[in-house]
């Protein structure tokens, strides 16, 4: 049965394949080799090249990657992990994984919707065992700080990528200033193949668990037997299926080779958005132009000044054909997390998560379509 979909005319993000990445996932399943195998080696070893990073780890998921980086940070139960609610929910759910609690901080502000360094701070106990930062829509937060203050109370810090492949702050990689980066490459995230993730450090340790953990904690994989190379194994921990497999490590590395060039047009883009976006009363774009530069540009986030009207102008655009979503309602407000963190509040957080809309950013968006989001968007918000 064939598979039908109607799009927004102008949706939140396109994929656009090239012959090129076709032909190498076709070879891959040519070869008869789907699991796990070279192809996943040879993605990582370039992933972490392009990083600065000793280790790459590819995984089933960016949320398997933060399961694996908090196991590593030792994260168990009775322990605490620092968060941010502005994200989404994987953030906080793999700490739950790990039977540890998670801690919602807050953000600095709608203009900087990043975790709030000192915020951070108050929020420190002694079970507190690692805080994770998310480099909200690819803008470096404040690892720096943030890095600081872990080292100074002993703990792990842990980087939520998902947004901000090849990101920096002060020139420096995002995802290589704490233990161990997460990665995501989600059908919507910038190097998207589907679904995969990638957990990358330069602590021996922690990348020796992530590999070992990712397949049931088996002493040798599946690879390695069909290479001969073994015929037994033993499980050595409690380890979890979070493989990736070869057609998506294709993907992967044919993609890798423009990743560089579509951030480059995502930032080109990004400053043509702000400065139409800057003329419309009533709106807060939050970031700089000048934090463009570091950024990888993954979405273009708008605030609404006041409160009450996101539903209302998000329903306008879509009428217009233009697809927003909300980047993000606050984790700790779900049901899940509200039955059992029943009092927690964060007003900043809550007033970002209650007036945000998303705007389409993709590679091939053309000045028009944005000259056409931005007319929508005045008028939306003019008339609500
Ligand atoms: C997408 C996303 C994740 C989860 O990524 P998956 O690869 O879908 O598991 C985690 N954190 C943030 C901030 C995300 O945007």
């Amino acid at each position: 049965m064939a598979v039908t979909e109607t799009f927004p005319e102008l949706p939140l993000f396109d994929l656009r394949l090239e012959q090129s990445d076709l032909d190498a996932v076709a070879q891959t399943l040519r070869s008869g080799w789907l699991t796990m195998g070279p192809r996943t080696a040879a993605f990582e070893e370039a992933f972490a090249a392009q990083l600065g990073a000793r280790h790459a780890v590819a995984v089933s998921s960016c949320t398997a990657a933060l399961h694996l980086a908090y196991l590593a940070a030792g994260v168990g139960p009775g322990d605490e992990v620092i968060v941010p609610s502005f994200t989404f929910a994987a953030t906080a759910n793999a700490v739950l994984y790990c039977g540890a609690t998670p801690v919602f901080a807050e953000i600095v502000s709608r203009e900087r919707p990043d975790l709030d360094p000192e915020d951070v701070e108050r929020r420190i106990t002694p079970k507190t065992k690692a805080v994770c930062v998310v480099h909200y829509a690819g803008y470096p937060a404040a690892v720096d700080r943030l890095s600081e203050l872990c080292d100074a109370h002993g703990l792990a810090l842990i980087e939520d990528v998902a947004h901000a492949p090849s990101a920096t702050l002060h020139g420096r990689k995002l995802g290589t200033w704490g233990l161990a980066g997460a990665f995501s490459f989600f059908s919507n995230k910038i190097l998207s193949v589907g679904e995969g993730g990638l957990l990358c450090t330069d602590s021996d340790e922690v990348a020796a668990l992530a590999r070992s953990r990712r397949s049931h904690a088996m002493t040798s994989g599946t690879w390695d037997r069909h290479r001969g190379r073994t015929d037994t194994y033993d499980v050595v921990a409690l380890g979890y299926n979070y493989r990736l497999d070869e057609p998506r490590s294709a993907l992967l590395l044919s993609r890798l080779e423009r990743l560089e060039q579509d951030i480059a047009r995502r930032r080109e883009l990004t400053l043509r958005y702000r400065g139409l976006l800057a003329q419309i009363p009533g709106l807060i774009v939050p970031y700089a132009d000048s934090d463009v530069p570091e950024s990888s540009c993954y979405v273009m986030p708008v605030l609404l000044e006041r409160e009450g009207g996101q539903s209302e102008v998000a329903r306008r655009m879509r009428e217009r054909g233009i697809q927003t979503s909300i980047f993000y309602p606050a984790v700790h407000r779900f049901s899940a997390y509200r039955e059992r963190f029943p009092d927690v509040t964060l007003p900043i957080t809550e007033l970002a998560a209650h007036t945000e809309l998303t705007l389409p950013l993709f590679g091939h968006m053309t000045n028009e379509d944005q000259d056409r989001v931005a007319a929508a968007l005045a008028e939306a918000v003019a008339a609500t």
